[in-house]
């Protein structure tokens, strides 16, 4: 399997070549030459499959430049019932009749990015290896990201890990889960300043060429392709649970920002795995509600990003949008490029055609959003009707959810937290403080490593190089 970029580079890539990549050299993103479709026999086989032995099918699919007898030690080191909690890995809840929770935020993080971070790690380490290189991973975090990958690269040979965040700004929670890491090979910065700051420092440090090669500076944010795949498995896991043959459709519901989750079902669905909708839900920040609804695609300012309930999903632009677009637009990379190109820096947005936007129902897409008000109604009545709390983004999804169920086809909605991680909303919600998992209990006492800097680049440079002299 080759990848090309959406932006019209068609210089065939392997999946190791892009493995390490962010974008590509045009500005695009990598994706697939095409998709593999998948044939009802194949469907059938893999129905009995244990989570990691289905990974390493489908993630086999896409990369064969390493060994099938190493990619597939990987996936079972990667998902198992220690690190995931369970031996389904993403077992599904049910709610009400034919409406179910997906759960895969039982990772290290309590967030579905360790589904895919997880595996990344695991990658790198051997990618890395395999090279006799090394990788600083630089990067800034508001929160979810910073600790997914944090958890996902501890005591990894090979990767160090730089991670920036707004100094007091984190929920106490958050800090202690990436403060009170101990491994020699994480370090914590943070920036006093707010996040904006610490991701101007990150690009700062990025355009610095020199600075850049001689310290094997790379990143671990959400358009690499690899965190996509890892996050297909999870909807072929979903639909098995949810159906008995491979007549049955089930739509998925996905509380979105930067569109890498949905995007993986949109690729789970091009390989024929039978999905009816997929139902994207955002929040206030509602830039992909207003596309699905109109075709218009509208980034917006900062003065325009509202501060909300469910800030994993406080975006201004979607970054893995563009992948779905340049499909959308039957592989166009020379449109693909004037769309998010010259048109996104002259006009700040772009309006499909009649004809391209009446094509978005063949891919299944249907969307909605939900506020504040609505996602504590949603924790309230799960609570009450099932005994099931549900985090912020989840209620978010299961909100729209509901707008969007058709009669016989059963309807997941992806879990993408748990509620220990957003309490102050839950609390405002039901009055109860939801418990974190056992072993996660009193990490806020734990000692902490994290050092303080201004908002400069410079000092972050500084720190990067004495802490990787070999
Ligand atoms: C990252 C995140 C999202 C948004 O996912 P995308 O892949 O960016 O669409 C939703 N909920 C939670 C809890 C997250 O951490």
């Amino acid at each position: 399997m080759k990848y090309l970029s959406t932006r019209g580079d068609t210089t065939p890539r392997g999946f190791c070549d892009i493995l390490l990549e962010g974008l590509a050299p045009d500005g695009g993103l990598y994706l697939p030459e095409r998709y593999p479709r998948i044939d009802a026999a194949t469907l059938a086989r893999w129905r009995s499959l244990p989570y990691a032995e289905l990974a390493f099918e489908i993630l086999s699919l896409y990369i064969d430049d390493i060994p099938a007898a190493d990619l597939r030690r990987l996936c079972a080191a990667t998902y198992t019932e220690q690190v995931f909690g369970t031996p389904q890995i993403t077992p599904l809840k049910p709610l009400d009749e034919g409406l179910y929770l997906e759960a895969l935020s039982n990772g290290p993080t309590l967030a579905f990015k360790d589904m895919a971070m997880q595996l990344l790690g695991h990658l790198f380490e051997y990618e890395l290896a395999r090279r006799g290189e090394e990788l600083n991973i630089l990067g800034a975090t508001s929160g979810d990201t910073g600790s997914a990958a944090e958890y996902a690269m501890r005591g990894k040979q090979g990767v160090r890990v730089f991670m920036l965040s707004p100094q007091g700004r984190m929920s106490p929670f958050q800090q202690a889960q990436m403060f009170s890491l101990q491994d020699a090979n994480i370090h914590n910065i943070a920036i006093e300043g707010v996040f904006d700051d610490c991701q101007d420092i990150v690009k700062a440090v990025s355009n610095d060429l020199a600075f850049k090669r001689e310290h094997r500076i790379g990143t671990v944010n959400s358009i690499n392709w690899a965190r996509l795949l890892a996050q297909v498995v999870y909807y072929f896991a979903g639909w098995f649970q949810a159906t008995k043959a491979n007549t049955e459709r089930v739509s998925f519901a996905v509380p979105s920002g930067n569109f890498g989750n949905i995007c993986a079902g949109h690729v789970a669905r091009m390989m024929g795995l039978p999905i009816a909708q997929l139902v994207l839900a955002t929040n206030e920040n509602d830039v992909l509600d207003e596309f699905f609804r109109t075709g218009t695609y509208r980034v917006r300012g900062t003065a325009e990003t509202h501060e909300t309930s469910s800030p994993s999903m406080d975006i201004s632009k979607a970054s893995n949008f563009e992948r779905f677009v340049f499909d959308l637009l039957g592989r166009d990379g020379a449109r693909t490029r004037e769309l998010f190109g010259a048109a996104l820096a002259r006009d700040g947005g772009f309006t499909v055609t009649p004809a391209e936007f009446d094509a978005i129902a063949r891919y299944g897409f249907v969307s909605g959003r939900s506020t504040h008000a609505d996602r504590l109604a949603t924790i309230r009545s799960t609570w009450q009707r099932s005994g099931v709390i549900v985090d912020t983004h989840t209620a978010d999804g299961l909100k729209v959810a509901r707008e969007h169920r058709q009669s016989g086809v059963p309807m997941i909605v992806l879990e993408t937290a748990l509620p220990a991680k957003f309490a102050a909303t839950i609390r405002e919600a039901i009055g109860i403080d939801p418990e974190p998992p056992a072993a996660l209990r009193g990490i806020e006492a734990l000692p902490r490593r994290c050092a303080v800097m201004p908002a400069d680049a410079a000092a972050v440079q500084r720190y990067i190089r004495e802490h990787c002299a070999a």
